[in-house]
């Protein structure tokens, strides 16, 4: 038995509670099912309670699971960092790609796109907290990388991710939240060919209701949902 079945629905009353909070529509709000380590039963038990978008970080497991668990309708996010050389795996599989961080993975992604003549969907993975743990390019590079991703035909730069530090007390990420809002609203404004941003990912089980008050469209759960995650093979 898990819990599953429990952990959407509380997390679905959070997310409504925090939408309410400021006058938000749940409906602006996709939660993304982190699932990363979990079995495909697990997967199975979330789509069965009406969850229709994974997360994975690593491309192996997510083109695995994408092909045991060939459902209707799901959606496959690529959260996680994302080298160069596996980018090829991922056009038929992930619908948005949330990790772009350096010229030399985009330039891949654009090569790959135009060879299956798809437009890639992809976010700009920003650092806010500068630990150097921690992928994403920093603010201050950003409208050049962005300028830079705008000019590629098979790439469509729809909007920032972060990956906030690890605090105890989530209103201590709103601050980044907020941040990350600003930035997209002030590279909005420039007018740079080809952007118009509109997805803000942040948010993880610690803090998505916060993430949310401050304007996250999209939030990565898999703790909230799956329970902890054991990395024993
Ligand atoms: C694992 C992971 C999450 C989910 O983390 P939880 O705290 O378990 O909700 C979100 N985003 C990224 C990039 C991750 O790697």
């Amino acid at each position: 038995m898990t819990r599953i079945k429990e952990n959407i629905r509380d997390v679905e009353e959070k997310i409504q509670a925090a939408c309410d909070r400021v006058g938000r529509k749940r409906e602006e709000v996709t939660l993304i099912a982190v699932s990363k380590t979990m079995p495909v039963e697990y997967l199975r038990e979330a789509y069965l309670h009406g969850l229709r978008v994974f997360g994975e970080n690593k491309v192996q497991e997510l083109v695995r699971k994408y092909e045991e668990l060939k459902s209707d309708g799901i959606e496959w996010h690529m959260i996680g960092h994302l080298q160069v050389n596996k980018v090829k795996y991922l056009p038929e599989i992930a619908s948005l790609i949330h990790s772009v961080d350096s010229l030399k993975l985009a330039e891949e992604i654009q090569r790959i796109g135009e060879k299956y003549s798809k437009i890639m969907d992809i976010l700009v993975q920003i650092n806010l907290s500068l630990e150097d743990s921690k992928f994403g390019i920093t603010k201050d590079e950003a409208e050049d990388f962005i300028k830079r991703l705008s000019a590629y035909p098979n790439l469509k730069v729809r909007g920032l991710m972060t990956v906030p530090p690890f605090v105890e007390e989530p209103e201590d990420n709103r601050q980044y939240f907020r941040e990350l809002r600003k930035i997209m609203v002030d590279l909005n404004a420039k007018n740079i060919d080809n952007i118009d941003m509109n997805i803000l990912s942040i948010g993880m089980t610690g803090d998505y209701e916060v993430a949310i008050e401050e304007g996250a469209t999209h939030i990565r759960v898999g703790t909230g949902i799956f329970g902890e995650r054991s990395y024993l093979p």
